[in-house]
Parts: C-alpha cells; sequence; structure tokens
C-alpha cells in the first residue's frame, strides 16, 4: 500500500445503496415493525441510507429460516465440492465488483479507499477461496480405543451460528465469521454493526448470485441490546461468534450462560505492546510503530497501542515519532494518498478527545496533535504522546484512535512484566534483529499474535485471538474451524477382533 498513489480514484461518492432491508430466507423485506435507522457518513455526520432496523422480532424470523435451512434444506447435506464451488464463485464476484464494494465500505465507514480497494476487499475474496479450500477437507479420525470397538468420529456442522460483528472491519469481519461457519456447512444470522449496515448486504446479494440456498445466509441490522441479545439469547441458536468490547462480551457470555448454554468464541479489546528494543534501526522502527497504531484510523482492536521504547533510542524515537504523526496525511478518505479518514462517529470522536485530555491531565508530554482536524465531520489529528506512565488511563484503557503513547524502558525483563500487566492479550509487536531477544519476547508474551519486525498480518492462514480478557477461541486458518463444528463419536463392537 504506497501513500504515494499519484492515480484519480476510479470511484468516488456517492455511490448508490442498493440494499438497505433486512436479508432473511434469501429475500430483501422491512423489519416486522416497520422501523428503520439512519446510517451516517463519518465525513460529514450527514445521512447516507435508512436501514431497515431489525429487533427481536426480525432474530426470531431470521432464526426460524437459518433452523429450516439447516435442518431440511439442501446445505449441509450436498456434498462439500458443491459447497466448495459455491464458495470459490462467490470470491470471484467479490473480485469483480471490488471497486464498487470498497465505495460502500469506505463510505459507511470512513477508511482510506484505498485501503479498502486494494487490501481489505482482496482479502475477503482470499479469505473464501481459503474456506472454500476446506469444505472437503473436514473430517474425523479413527481412533484406536482399548477394547474390541471400532472406534471413529464425525465432524458435524454446530447448527445455526449467530454471529454479532463491529465497524471497525465490516467487511473483513463478516468473512472471518461466516467463511469458516459456511465451510463447515452451518447456517447462519449475522448482525452488523449499527454503525455500518451497508457492505454486508451488497456482498450477502453477491453470495445468494454465487448459488447459496435460500436461508443459509440471514443479515440482520439493527442494534445491540434488542436485536444482538435476542440472537444471543435464542434457544434455537446453536453457537455465538462476537467481536466487539470487552464490555458486551461479558453481556453475549452472560446470555448465553442464561439461555442454552450455546458455545461463544469472543474476540474483544486489547492493549497491544509494540517493543522497539535498543538495537532497533529507529527510522524503520518508528514507521512500524507508527502504522501499527495509526491504521484503521487507529481502530483495531490489536493496535500497538503501547508503545515501549529502550532508553538508549528513545528520545531519538519520540523525534521521529512526532514528526511522522505530523506528516501523516489526513483528509477525505475517496482521496487519492489519504492514509487517515475519519473517526466512525461523534461518539468514538468524543470519546478519544477525552482521553487525549486524560493524557494530559495526567502529565503526559503531548507531543504533536489532541485535537480535530478541520470543522466537519469526525476527524483527528494524529496524536502522540511521550512520557506516558504505565499507570495513566491511556496506557491501561483502550483509546481506539489515532493517539500514540510511548513509554520508556530499561531493560527485557522489565518490559515483559510491564507489557504482560494489562488485563487485555489480544498481540505483541517486537522490534529487534537480536534472534535471543526475539525468542525471549515471543516467548514471555503473554499475547494471541506476536508480529516480530512487523505488524497487522492478516493472511487467511493465520489463527487471530486473545489470551485473557481479550477473548476466547481462534479465527482464521484451520483453528477457526472448531468453532463450527461438532465431533461425534461413534463406537461399534468388532466380533471378530482377530481381524
Ligand atoms: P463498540 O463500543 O465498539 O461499538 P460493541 O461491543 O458495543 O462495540 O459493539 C460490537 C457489536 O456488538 C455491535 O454489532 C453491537 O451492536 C453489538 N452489541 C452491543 N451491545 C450488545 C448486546 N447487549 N448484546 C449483543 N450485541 C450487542
Amino acid at each position: 500500500y504506497s501513500t504515494a498513489a499519484a492515480h484519480e480514484n476510479p470511484i468516488t461518492p456517492p455511490v448508490s445503496v442498493q440494499y438497505d432491508k433486512l436479508l432473511i430466507d434469501g429475500k430483501f423485506v422491512d423489519a416486522a415493525s416497520g422501523k428503520t435507522f439512519p446510517t451516517l457518513d463519518p465525513r460529514t455526520g450527514e445521512v447516507i441510507a435508512h436501514v431497515a432496523e431489525g429487533d427481536a422480532e426480525d432474530i426470531n424470523r431470521a432464526v426460524s429460516a437459518a433452523r429450516k435451512a439447516f435442518d431440511e434444506g439442501p446445505w449441509p447435506r450436498m456434498t462439500a465440492y458443491e459447497r466448495q464451488k459455491i464458495l470459490l464463485r462467490f470470491a470471484d464476484l467479490i473480485e469483480k465488483h471490488n471497486d464498487e464494494i470498497a465505495a460502500l465500505e469506505t463510505w459507511d465507514n470512513g477508511k482510506p479507499y484505498e485501503q479498502s480497494a486494494q487490501i481489505e476487499v482482496p482479502m475477503v475474496a482470499r479469505i473464501f477461496r481459503y474456506y472454500a479450500g476446506w469444505t472437503d477437507k473436514i473430517h474425523g479420525l479413527t481412533v484406536p480405543a482399548d477394547g474390541p470397538h471400532h472406534v471413529q468420529t464425525l465432524h458435524e456442522p454446530i447448527g445455526v451460528a449467530g454471529q454479532i460483528i463491529p465497524w471497525n472491519f465490516p467487511l473483513l469481519m463478516f468473512a472471518w465469521k461466516i467463511g469458516p461457519a459456511l465451510a463447515c456447512g452451518n447456517t447462519v444470522v449475522l448482525k452488523t454493526a449499527e454503525q455500518t449496515p451497508l457492505s454486508a448486504l451488497l456482498v450477502s446479494k453477491l453470495l445468494y448470485e454465487a448459488g447459496l440456498p435460500d436461508g443459509v445466509l440471514n443479515i440482520v441490522s439493527g442494534f445491540g441490546p434488542t436485536a444482538g441479545a435476542t440472537l444471543c439469547s435464542h434457544m434455537d441458536v446453536d453457537k455465538i461468534a462476537f467481536t466487539g468490547s470487552t464490555d458486551t462480551g461479558r453481556i453475549v457470555l452472560e446470555l448465553s450462560a442464561k439461555s442454552n448454554l450455546k458455545p461463544v468464541t469472543l474476540e474483544l479489546g486489547g492493549k497491544s505492546p509494540f517493543i522497539v528494543c535498543e538495537d532497533a534501526d529507529v527510522d524503520q522502527a518508528v514507521e512500524l510503530a507508527h502504522s501499527a497504531l495509526f491504521f484503521n484510523q487507529g481502530q483495531c482492536c490489536c493496535a500497538g497501542s503501547r508503545t515501549y521504547v529502550h532508553e538508549k533510542v528513545y528520545d531519538e524515537f519520540v523525534a521521529k515519532a512526532k514528526a511522522r504523526a505530523q506528516k501523516r496525511t489526513v483528509g477525505d478518505p475517496f482521496k487519492a494518498g489519504i492514509e487517515q479518514g475519519p473517526q466512525i462517529d461523534g461518539e468514538q470522536f468524543e470519546k478519544i478527545l477525552k482521553y487525549i485530555r486524560f493524557g494530559q491531565e495526567a502529565g503526559a508530554t503531548l507531543e504533536t496533535g489532541g485535537d480535530r482536524h478541520g470543522t466537519k465531520g469526525y476527524y483527528i489529528q494524529p496524536t502522540v504522546f511521550s512520557n506516558v506512565k504505565d499507570d495513566m488511563p491511556i496506557a491501561k484503557e483502550e483509546i481506539f484512535g489515532p493517539v500514540q503513547t510511548i513509554l520508556k524502558f530499561k531493560d527485557l525483563n522489565e518490559v515483559i512484566q510491564r507489557a504482560n500487566n494489562s488485563v487485555y492479550g489480544l498481540a505483541a509487536g517486537v522490534f529487534t534483529h537480536n534472534i535471543d531477544t526475539a525468542n525471549t519476547l515471543m516467548r514471555a508474551l503473554r499475547v494471541g499474535t506476536v508480529w516480530i519486525n512487523c505488524f497487522d498480518i492478516f493472511d487467511a492462514t493465520i489463527p487471530f485471538g486473545g489470551y485473557k480478557m481479550s477473548g476466547t477461541g481462534r479465527e482464521k486458518g484451520e483453528y477457526s474451524l472448531k468453532n463450527y463444528l461438532q465431533v461425534k463419536a461413534v463406537v461399534t463392537p468388532i466380533k471378530n477382533p482377530a481381524w
């Protein structure tokens, strides 16, 4: 991804919004209540479209459709190869409509169009190809049990999967969720985030065009406490996968426990350390730490939001990190070369500004930024704090915005202890060319992903998920299939043990 792209983007908004209803049983339908809610353009705060607002009754309808598609429909019964072909055709259609999908994603979310068009939508197609490849490689084992018994395991789809996704990567989260669920033969009810309902509807239309049987994927736009909570409590939903905040994750788990104890996978918050060791090439480390934090307007659960820098290179690092942040291009995400668009909405915008005030009040040094950018929309200046201490709120809590916090450390054991002293354990970045340091850190850090001399590498094959309060379960890669399969042990006596 080059920020120096000189071309004019092929698509600029407004693109039209074709799909604004709920997608239930293969058809676009109004909410039972007839209600709609507005989805906003984060560049201006203006309404893009009024979208059907699903609530409890719509979730019930969607679950019935998914249940029927699972219990009676062709999807779990067709050959794996047929399922594979549908997923592959879907990936082809995503590629064909790449620019249109990317424009809708940027319009609803505010992320740079080049990021949507060149990274995220292609990655969505890649994820579906990856999971298409799994469909005919999912199978059980023959087990060498004691005694005269033939024992085998069947790996069966779990049933109706309820999935709830956030607004920061609307389409990627959609792909991480439905890819493995569908590959394993499940049916799905997915609730999108209320801030970003649009792209999932467009893409799901393409999935039906690719041949998905009715009712296999149902999309309900709507709010958490109504549509989301009903899905989590539903007695006919066999599994929940959730990505969002740790506070909401706790509610999701409770709702499952209070209803039918459906298994829950959670991908929650983070406060990931990015550790710059004493041997670092400072220029390279600054660039990587910068993108680790500022990517996607800082709205990443795994953002490198605690930048620990060895005291030997600290002063140089701070000066260069400040200069890099000042060079960051902020503006209309549809313009070429823009690195940073607006935050998602007014609520996040205010929350980030509040944390910036907390940082100043706590005595951290505001090196650059600290305020809104421009006068309309939800843009925030790239902000850098140095002299940050571990007990400051900006070093402990998730800011989810373009605010880099730089902390100084002296030795490896100290930084391991400090990096691990968090309720979160999602990811970490390590910047060193010393193999012993890298080996020590990769083992010592209690996190789900360690990126060494890189960050935010999200290949379809790599499992992603959290330790501690960052969640449970893994998405992407082979590990994600476990979330969507039941294991059935089948035991039959062997009448003639001699054979
Ligand atoms: P954020 O604060 O970043 O919006 P949330 O965790 O609130 O994060 O949102 C992530 C997803 O969870 C969204 O789709 C949202 O609608 C949904 N959600 C919010 N509250 C609930 C709830 N009580 N039950 C189920 N889902 C919820």
